[in-house]
């Protein structure tokens, strides 16, 4: 079975891997997840049809993450933007 855009059940979804997470004129997706010399490499996963994109985390920025970010408490509700600092 082929995986599912998860907004609109669309098959027509395409990837690229190992993108990096940050550069010199973009934010930095997954900051402190890389190495001194690089930003944390990502998949990035586009649905054709509606247009949303998914990020994935490699498995040495998932495995960095849990010793340098905090764990979520709860699901996030993405209809309500995050407290401030
Ligand atoms: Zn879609």
């Amino acid at each position: 079975m082929s995986p599912k855009c998860p907004e609109c059940g669309s098959t027509h979804l395409h990837q690229r891997d190992e993108v990096r997470s940050g550069g010199s004129k973009g934010p930095h997706l997954l900051p402190d997840l890389g190495t001194f010399w690089s930003s944390a490499r990502i998949t990035v996963v586009i649905c054709a049809d509606c247009g949303l994109v998914r990020f994935y985390g490699c498995e040495d920025a998932r495995a960095k993450a849990m010793e340098y970010w905090a764990p979520v408490s709860s699901t996030p509700d993405p209809s309500v933007p995050p407290p401030l600092p």
